[in-house]
């Protein structure tokens, strides 16, 4: 993006602040903008054909000024379609990341039907609650191990009854990826195709074109995989994905890091010549099962499965941080999915703005008037863990959940987000009286320095609470009832 305040993209609006957009001014509509939360053809004038004469070349020249540094491709269809890529900068602190690494574990067409099926019901089912959000995994690698295009077309059917999640079809032969495409629904659900090399582009590029689906192109050598890239984008295929490998181990691994980074800062930091380079890129951190031998791999639970499986997390981990947007996965245990996935979550929030859950009063489990009235702040993370400490002892409760501009207890006391007023406006905002009767609220260890002044402000009793949650089963047990 080469534009960075909403003054200079309201320049290119055209200024009436006609309200079609839904915002009330056209420098609202300028700073949605900005954070991709609107797109420019919510602006029906820009895109109005009787007006092309007047906005037209503004709307192209802001279209140009708005595209992201590392093109955005899209894969599969629908509620579960992803986004990968679509990156401005190099570190999160710069601004923010847009899209998230998306994790595509593996199925082969030599597996067993009913295994086949099984596997891929846990993979699209999979999901684990973590601060506010059900974490999900994104899409289903389904690989060519028979080298049998039959076969791979019989597997990829078998996938799609199952999922509706975005496919990658993986082989080197484009006979195999092609009988995948050509099953019924296949390529309208906008598969990624894996991959084209120096030795197969043609017929690749050929597949790409004829079912207009994304294509990834595999080379370890930067300057082929420019080439390649540089033939499919004047061919005009422009949905593109880059694997420069992914070495597992040693030397190797080190180099392969080093591609990412220099793929990524071309892209981002280079000039005409390096954004050809200016694309999403794959990891394969599936590549530490290689070598090891078929009966090893399936034999869940040996010393060598676990070693390949935490050292797959480890390899998915740094190209997290290193600057992958898809990557392909083989281990679904917990042990190594869960780390992988959680990272993901965490690199991928917006560093400007704390992850943070809607003020109110909230009942946990079945509270009373005569409950204990707990206070928290809008903060996710202390939210979530206080919610959880309260419900899983069975305390039923009520949990009142102060606006905090989405801070922790401890810096909003400190910041002046969480004082008597702010506590003074909660309980009324959120009629708290109406539902307890004791008139008691317990404030947490941490704000115990403006118990006083809230005691003053709002009228309440206040009394104060644990500074760690997680005490408060044995704190209730000696102060509550108060007295
Ligand atoms: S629709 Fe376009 S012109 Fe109208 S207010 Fe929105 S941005 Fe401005």
């Amino acid at each position: 993006m080469k534009i960075s305040s909403p003054m200079e993209v309201w320049k290119y609006l055209p200024g009436t602040n006609c309200k079609e957009c839904g915002e009330k001014t056209c420098l609202a509509f300028a700073s949605l903008l900005l954070e991709r939360k609107k797109k420019l053809e919510d602006c029906p004038p820009l895109f109005d054909p009787l007006a092309k004469s007047k906005y037209g070349e503004k709307g192209r020249k802001l279209a140009e000024l708005l595209a992201p540094e590392v093109r955005e491709v899209e894969i599969g269809v629908g509620e579960r379609a992803v986004k990968i890529g679509g990156e401005d900068v190099l570190h999160r602190h710069e601004r923010t990341f847009f899209n998230r690494t998306a994790l595509a574990y593996d199925v082969w067409d030599t597996m067993p039907e009913a295994e086949l099926r099984a596997r891929v019901r846990r993979i699209s089912e999979w999901q684990k609650f973590y601060v506010g959000e059900f974490l999900r995994l994104d899409a289903v690698a389904v690989r060519s191990v028979s080298d049998d295009a039959e076969r791979f077309a019989e597997c990829v059917r078998q996938v799609s009854e199952e999922t509706d999640l975005p496919l990658v079809l993986c082989s080197f032969d484009a006979r195999v990826v092609e009988a995948g495409l050509k099953l019924a629904g296949v390529a309208e659900r906008r598969p990624l195709i894996y991959a084209a090399t120096e030795r197969n582009w043609r017929e690749f590029l050929g597949l790409a074109k004829q079912f207009e689906v994304p294509v990834t192109l595999f080379s370890e050598n930067l300057d082929t995989l420019n080439r390649l890239a540089l033939t499919f984008s004047l061919a005009g295929v422009k949905d593109l994905v880059l694997d420069p490998g992914t070495q597992p181990v040693g030397a190797g691994l080190e180099e392969s890091f080093s591609k990412f980074v220099r793929l990524r800062r071309a892209g981002i930091e280079g000039e005409e010549k390096g954004k050809e380079v200016a694309f999403p890129l794959m990891a394969v951190p599936m590549t530490t099962w290689v070598g090891l031998a078929r009966e090893a791999r399936e034999n869940e639970g040996n010393s060598e499965t676990l070693e390949a499986s935490y050292w797959e997390a480890i390899l998915a981990d740094l190209f997290i941080l290193k600057y992958a947007d898809i990557m392909i996965l083989h281990s679904t245990e917990p042990h190594s999915l869960i780390p992988v996935r959680t990272l993901v979550a965490n690199i991928y929030t917006d560093p400007r703005r704390p992850v943070s859950v809607n003020p109110g009063l909230k009942a946990v489990g079945n509270p009373s008037e005569s409950s204990p009235l707990f206070v928290t702040t809008n903060f996710a993370l202390t939210y979530y863990t206080v919610e959880s400490d309260i419900s899983s002892n069975k305390i039923d409760s009520f949990l009142v959940v102060a606006d905090t501009d989405g801070l922790g207890v401890e810096a909003a006391v400190a910041g002046g987000q969480l004082n008597a007023e702010v506590m003074k406006e909660t309980l009324e905002s959120f009629a708290v009286a109406e539902k307890v009767k004791h008139k008691t609220v317990v404030l947490p260890g941490l704000a115990a320095r403006i118990s006083g002044e809230t005691e003053d402000a709002t009228g309440w009793k206040v009394v104060v609470g644990p500074r760690d949650s997680g005490q408060i089963p044995g704190w209730l047990e000696k102060n509550w009832p108060p007295e």
